[in-house]
């Protein structure tokens, strides 16, 4: 099945895009329970995140009693955290008030968690009999907001509409802004679809299409690219092990691959930028100590400081902390922020690694006495191809690619970067991520989670440092 085509699991609708809203006008429990069950069950094998906030006209008991008629063993996925039931005053009411934008966030913020969590997207049901005339207005426009922000993301929704109390007006508000609509017409189910919204999930899903050819034809041409520097270094490896080579020409097998490994850095930076561009780059999420990850990713480039006589100090005010997240990223993160502290600070100085635990947040943050970066260039650096110093005569290479892809990173894990510097004092680049897990069987093992060729990839990430 194309990623992007959903199996609904409502056999009038089959298969549809992420990015589709579903309505449905029930007129008894039954009704609805027939459609938003499978509809579930769909979701859950699918491996999908699944919401299902529920309203007055039910209960969590009867919503989860209803869904064991569909699916074995229920409690698993409540338990592993893949299905939420969850009630209305809960998602749409907190502060007994319903808040546009607050509920549109809560929808988005479960989307980025479903990926996060390394699931498909997310699924939801979401009962509205809760809806009283005073928030018919608001409802309306945030359902047209919420409408137009999920075609863009691995989201699909099915709303139940309680027709006993649905009016004309609201009746067409809800075909408005819903891709399909389910209704009964004497005793038969029957679809209503929105054709404009539908060509629109086309359109989208056909520009999703564009942008997945375009990441394969650079993935293609990053392999491409790759193997012949590859080959280089590999015949390079050769003849540092065969030791026959003059001291002068040492020197040029040493500028050799010290450029190839620039091109190799250029090149991956360049294909992940792209991925993230059109949406294509896999979060694979576990939970991992971040104390002893980090202090083992500093540890792994204390040569390099070493070499620069710079002072590397990790500090930590927690000895273990288990959060969920993908450490691949993590490694590229850390990598490019100790680097480029190495890159920016000179002979003799300090850097301190620390993390610092704040409950539901975690602190990474590196320090160093370098240069520093001026006021007016510190929100810039995290754009792409951005440098303090962009003159052909710069004392350190360098694409200006680095931190703009950090920050996307990071962004993917749900975190946030910032940078406090003060010029020829030094900077501090902070890096915050969520504290979540997810219950797991395996035991945390530092030894599975760092990077195998860990030790490659820092010397691809310092390439631009050291000849
Ligand atoms: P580059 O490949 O040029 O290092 P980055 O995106 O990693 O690209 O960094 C962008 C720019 O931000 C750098 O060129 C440098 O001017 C500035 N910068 C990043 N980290 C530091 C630091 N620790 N100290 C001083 N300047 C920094």
């Amino acid at each position: 099945m194309d990623k992007k085509l959903r199996d609904t699991g409502i056999e009038l609708i089959g298969e549809a895009f992420w990015g589709t809203h579903i309505g449905q006008l029930y007129e008894s429990k039954d009704d609805f329970f027939s459609i938003a069950c499978p509809y579930i069950r769909a979701g859950l094998l699918n491996n999908e995140l699944c919401v299902w906030v529920y309203s007055y006209n039910t209960n969590e008991a009867e919503v989860k009693s209803y869904l064991d008629k569909y699916i074995n063993n229920v409690d698993k996925y409540i338990k592993t955290g893949q299905l939420l039931l969850t009630s209305h005053t809960n998602w749409y009411l907190t502060d007994n008030s319903f808040n546009e934008m607050r509920v549109s966030g809560l929808w988005l913020e479960y989307v980025r968690k479903s990926t996060r969590l390394s699931y498909e997207g997310l699924r939801a049901v979401a009962d509205t009999s809760w809806l009283e005339k005073c928030y018919y207005r608001t409802f309306a426009h945030y359902e047209n907001n919420v409408n137009n922000m999920m075609h863009e993301l691995p989201f699909i929704a099915l709303c139940l509409y309680d027709e006993n109390k649905t009016d004309k007006l609201q009746y067409a508000e809800v075909i408005k802004n819903h891709s399909y609509t389910i209704i009964n017409n004497e005793n038969k189910k029957e679809l209503i679809k929105n054709i404009e919204l539908i060509i629109k999930d086309k359109q989208l899903n056909k520009a999703l299409e564009y942008n997945k050819i375009k990441t394969e034809f650079f993935t293609n041409f990053s392999h491409e690219l790759r193997t012949p520097l590859n080959i280089i270094l590999g015949t390079v490896q050769i003849m540092e092990l065969t030791k026959q080579i003059s001291y002068e020409n040492e020197k040029y097998l040493k500028i050799l691959k010290h450029n190839a490994l620039r091109l190799v850095r250029l090149i991956s930076n360049l294909i992940d930028l792209a991925k993230i561009d059109a949406n294509f780059i896999e979060i694979h999420s576990k939970n991992i100590d971040i104390v002893s990850f980090v202090e083992a990713i500093t540890s792994s480039v204390l040569d390099y400081a070493v070499r620069k006589n710079i002072n590397i100090i990790f500090d930590t005010d927690i000895e273990e902390k288990i959060i969920l997240c993908d450490p691949d990223y993590i490694e590229r993160i850390m990598l490019n922020l100790l680097s480029n502290a190495i890159k920016f600070t000179p002979k003799g100085g300090k850097i301190i690694v620390s993390v610092h635990d704040m409950d539901e947040k975690i602190n990474i943050s590196v320090i160093d006495n370098g240069i520093g970066i001026p006021v007016d260039k510190q929100n810039i650096i995290f754009n792409r191809f951005e440098q303090v110093d962009k003159s052909l005569r710069r004392e350190h290479e360098g694409s200006g690619i680095g931190l703009s892809l950090v920050k996307l990173l990071v962004e993917k894990l749900d975190g946030n970067i910032y940078v406090k510097s003060q010029p020829s004092k030094g900077s501090e680049f902070i890096v915050e991520f969520p504290c979540e897990t997810i219950p797991e069987t395996s035991e945390f093992n530092i030894e599975n989670t760092l990077v195998s060729n860990s030790i490659e990839r820092a010397k691809i990430e310092f390439s631009d440092i050291y000849c």
